[in-house]
């Protein structure tokens, strides 16, 4: 039997299905059912409106949409914070900013080392040149 600390209350518990204690799973049980049972009345509300209302915070709420307990579809107006800035979106992880501005960074960052190695390359390649071009001639 393998012991863990409960990421969520601290508690040590045996774990085997789950990576939370037995009591965090009951109480994200009412959670999410609070949350279910206030998006059948108000289906139009946001995650700072369920989260208000229901006490569960925004931090989970995030949690059952992306394990797809809460669906988008039919709540229109519900949205999650991007896992970088904040700002509230309703698919991945990230929102557009942020997405473009790390897939940017990605590419400049191997731009840079692609463009190292040409140089590099280029630089041997005309040393070469220099040292054989008398011979050649
Ligand atoms: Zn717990
Ligand atoms: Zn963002």
């Amino acid at each position: 039997m393998e012991l863990a600390n409960c990421p969520r209350c601290g508690k040590l518990f045996a774990r085997h299905f789950r990576d939370i204690c037995p009591s965090c799973v009951k109480v994200i049980e009412k959670e999410y059912e609070a949350c279910a049972e206030y998006l059948r009345k108000h289906r139009g509300a946001t995650i700072t409106e369920l989260s208000d209302a229901t006490g569960v915070t925004i931090r989970q709420i995030t949690k059952f949409i992306k394990e797809g307990r809460i669906s988008l579809y039919n709540a229109p107006n519900m949205s999650y914070p991007c896992e970088v800035c904040g700002v509230l979106i309703r698919e991945g992880n990230m929102c557009d900013n942020c997405r473009t501005r790390l897939s940017k960074q990605v590419r400049l960052a191997s731009e840079g080392k692609s463009s190292d190695r040409q140089s590099d390359h280029a630089r041997s390649e005309s040393a070469y040149q220099i040292n054989n071009w008398p011979k050649d001639r």
